[in-house]
């Protein structure tokens, strides 16, 4: 390439300054794309996906009801966005008593939350992006990010090669891996040495809105509402995925079976299984000069608590009010009352979360017994219960 066709692909690319480049066109990125765009922001967003590849990801997220209302107040949210809803989620452990039953009528909504496709749900918003203004550069990758004083610059290498893009702001959406470059920025990673095993499963008895999560001596487990079907989300040791994965659907039937017990009938089939290694990640600050992070890249836990995305979600809207009506979106008075803003529920719910793998890892009757109480004192406390429901739906 000469210099000056360099030059002509970079104008090409660049287009100029925009106010916002955003890095990662997934459920959270594409959000907050949305959300500035819609503010009368010049927003350029880079998704290292091809605008048309299939997206083979098999997760079904539990979205809470706050999460659904947000996307749909942002015209994310198709009417025809296929869905299942979450009436009651019933929380239990193996072989010991107590379990806690939260309802939507604990806290009058029309649903606790939905279920719905990782693929259909982020398609959905992209879909959303061009219509809001916002500028997508597709199957673009950006390979560093640089925060000066004035502006940022990221890198990006995309069909057409390489280029480099300025903003007053840049929003890290990508899951985290560029974070390691920024000043002053280190992750705490905690390897659960686990993965989720993922899998449609077919019961006697139709979901009808009772989501299932329950601690069973091999591994958490969460069943779905997924159509018809649950999607099982299992906490499994690597070599146990492994198995899992190459096993006959009868011996996963019989596994599944045995751990979950009778309340949905009989278990009639299961469907091929997926697995996602696990680990927390999570940033000692959201922000580094002119570079702010959210959604998997400032934290990202395990699936046990169904709380990623939506906390995710909550990050993309948080730094949306955060620097509405700013003139420089990067101005570090903004950014920090994003910080101070997110603060909280993003070290409750990964705090949570966390804490929830370890309580429910010890099986000495006497530790299963004080768990059942808890949960039992939980069902029967109606206060308790709705407070706990809230902070699950809304947040802290
Ligand atoms: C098994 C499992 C089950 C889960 N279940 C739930 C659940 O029930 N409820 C819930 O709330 N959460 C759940 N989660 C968590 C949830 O999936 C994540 O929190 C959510 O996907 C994070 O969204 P995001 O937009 O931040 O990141 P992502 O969805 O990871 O999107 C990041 C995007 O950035 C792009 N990208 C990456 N690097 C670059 C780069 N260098 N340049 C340009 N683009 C880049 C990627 O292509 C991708 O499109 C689950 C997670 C797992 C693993």
């Amino acid at each position: 390439m000469t210099a000056s066709s360099k030059q002509s692909r970079r104008d090409a690319v660049c287009g100029g300054h925009a106010d916002i480049v955003v890095v990662g066109g997934g459920p959270v990125g594409a959000l907050a794309a949305i959300r500035f765009a819609r503010e009368g922001r010049k927003v350029r967003l880079v998704e290292a996906r091809a605008k048309a590849a299939p997206l083979n990801d098999a997760r079904a997220l539990a979205l809470s009801w706050y999460s659904r209302e947000a996307l749909a107040a942002a015209g994310a949210w198709p009417d025809d966005l296929p869905c299942t809803p979450i009436d009651t989620v019933h929380v239990s452990q193996q072989g010991a008593m107590g379990r806690t039953r939260l309802n939507r009528e604990d806290l009058k909504l029309p649903h606790l939350g939905v279920v719905v496709d990782y693929p259909a749900l982020t398609q959905a918003i992209n879909a959303q992006l061009e219509t809001a203004g916002v500028e997508v550069l597709w199957q673009t990758r950006v390979t560093a990010v640089i925060s000066l004083s004035g502006y940022a610059t990221v890198n990006v290498s995309g069909p057409e090669g390489e280029a480099a893009l300025t903003s007053r702001l840049v929003v890290l959406a990508e899951g985290g891996a560029l974070a390691d470059s920024l000043p002053g920025v280190r992750r705490r990673i905690h390897d659960y040495h686990q993965c989720a095993v993922l899998a449609e499963v077919r019961t006697e008895k139709a979901p009808d809105g009772v989501a299932y999560e329950r601690f069973s001596r091999q591994g958490p487990f969460a069943l779905l509402p997924h159509g018809d079907d649950y999607m099982l989300v299992w906490t499994r040791s690597h070599e146990d995925a492994d198995r899992l994965r190459e096993a006959d659907d009868d011996s996963v039937i019989s596994e599944l079976q045995e751990a979950f017990g009778q309340r949905q009938g009989r278990i009639l089939s299961v469907g091929p299984r997926a697995t996602f290694p696990l680990a927390l990640r999570q940033v000692n600050r959201v922000s580094s000069g002119r570079v702010v992070l959210i959604g998997n890249a400032a934290q990202t836990m395990h699936p046990v608590a169904a709380q990623g995305l939506n906390l995710g979600l909550r990050d993309a809207i948080g730094l949306a009010d955060a620097l509405q009506g700013l003139d420089d979106p990067g101005d570090a008075s903004g950014l920090a009352v994003y910080a101070a803003g997110r603060r909280l529920d993003s070290h409750a719910v990964v705090g949570f979360t966390h804490g929830l793998i370890q309580l429910f890892d010890g099986h000495s009757p006497v530790v299963s017994a004080l768990r059942g109480m808890g949960m039992s004192v939980l069902d029967s406390v109606p206060p308790l219960r709705r407070a706990f429901a809230r902070h699950l739906v809304f947040g802290v």
